[in-house]
């Protein structure tokens, strides 16, 4: 039996994860559950999984959850300190939160030297250097679930990245792969949030369009897998079949495939270091019949180069091209902004800021409230 708990139980990779853990309840224990402010949900998710702890973030919701668990004995708690209770109450920690609101979780998680299923991406790109840091102290294990990075953790199969020459993320291109500038200029959130192959949250889904989520992944591959940009990779594969690869020393070069379902990925986690069944459909070659490659467009999708510019860059560049993206994308998804304005907003922030990386979470928590504080003044004066 393996103990987990679920932050962000609510979303998309929390509903994928649930759906593994419930079809093998012999397997696994559920400790807690955890959501923003939905807890109706959360308390059903409870309820079903017998977790012990459910934790609503929004504190002012705490006796609704009270009363939605009333007859159980699940204990309900609310705000920063039960998120992080509930990150350390388990052997495994699946992190789905979204955004850098996962990030004291995360960081309670390897503080208290756990095994963390990492689909946060946010959060190791905000304060990768201080989480990998702190896991090496604490013996914490990060795995990824991001499933270009688990191809990559699968095709590494326990190597040292000493004989790996570079690492090659795939892309799907998103909605907008095929659109000219002008198109792009005029594309509306609900036409952004449709991706082609997978489904997922909104925000994410909004990166897959822009090619800011494979420009965060890049980072999050750094930091994951200690190799420099320069010998990470990212190309066009419209199919999602192929979901990353590694390229030897010796040329050889690995590549994971499957149909694009979180449930695969999650699932390679949840088992890990073994290898558990999954509803998963099964990739079917002759019906995928081809593979396409492309390289990616620097000039439509502008967001690439500035995250691999934030890397380069190093500091706190990373943690605003993540924390201004975070504004730019709530503005365009509340249509107040354009599309292409996601990425400008970014790259007015990255240029305005230039701070080294603070050396704890609070401060690092207090630089991305305040280059937020500074994207949305922008966003009111352009709007002005
Ligand atoms: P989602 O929006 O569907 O779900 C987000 C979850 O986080 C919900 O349970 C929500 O209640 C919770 N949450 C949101 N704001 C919160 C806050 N302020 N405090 C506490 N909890 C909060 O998102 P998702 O698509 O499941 O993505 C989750 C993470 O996984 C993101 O970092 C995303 O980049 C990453 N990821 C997702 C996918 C995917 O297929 N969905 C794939 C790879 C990586
Ligand atoms: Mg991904």
């Amino acid at each position: 039996m393996k103990r987990i708990a679920i932050l962000g139980a609510t979303g998309s990779i929390g509903t994928s994860t649930l759906d593994l853990v419930e079809a093998a309840p012999e397997q696994f224990e559920v400790a807690a559950v955890t959501a923003a402010s939905n807890v109706a949900e959360l308390a059903g998710i409870a309820r079903r999984t017998r977790a012990r702890l459910a934790v609503i973030a929004d504190e002012s919701r705490l006796e609704m959850l009270r009363e939605a668990l009333s007859g159980t004995n699940i204990q309900a708690a609310a705000g920063e300190s039960a998120l992080a209770e509930a990150a350390v109450s388990a052997d495994l920690v699946i992190a789905a939160i979204v955004g850098t609101a996962g990030l004291a979780p995360v960081m309670a998680a390897v503080r208290a030297g756990r095994t963390i299923g990492l689909a946060n991406k946010e959060a190791l790109v905000s304060a990768g250097a201080l989480m990998i840091e702190e896991a090496q102290r604490t013996g914490a294990t990060l795995l990824p679930i991001d499933s270009e990075h688990n191809a990559i953790f699968q095709c590494l199969a326990g190597q040292d990245c000493d004989k790996v020459a570079r690492l090659i993320l795939t892309a799907s291109g998103g909605p907008f792969r095929a659109f000219t500038l002008d198109e792009m200029a005029g594309v509306t959130p609900a036409e952004a949030v449709a991706h082609p192959n997978w489904s997922m949250g909104a925000k994410i889904s909004v990166d897959s369009a822009t090619m800011m989520n494979k420009g965060l992944e890049l980072i999050e591959a750094h930091h994951l897998f200690g190799l420099p940009e320069s010998r990470i990779d990212i190309i066009v594969h419209r199919q999602s079949v192929i979901h990353s690869l590694v390229e030897y020393a010796d040329g050889s070069m690995l590549a994971q495939l499957g149909s694009p379902d979180m449930r695969v990925p999650i699932g390679h986690i949840l088992a890990w270091p073994r290898r558990m069944a999954t509803q998963a459909r099964r990739l079917d070659l002759i019906e995928v019949a081809r593979l396409d490659f492309e390289a990616p467009d620097p000039v439509r999708f502008p967001a690439l180069r500035l995250a691999r510019e934030a890397l380069k860059r190093g500091g706190a560049a990373p943690l605003t091209l993540n924390a201004a993206n975070e504004i730019a994308v709530e503005a365009f998804r509340a249509s107040q902004i354009s599309f292409p304005a996601i990425a400008a907003l970014v790259e007015a922030m990255l240029d305005a800021m230039d701070r080294p990386l603070p050396s704890s979470i609070p401060d690092v928590l207090a630089l991305d409230s305040e280059v937020r504080a500074i994207a949305r003044e922008r966003l009111a004066k352009l709007s002005a």
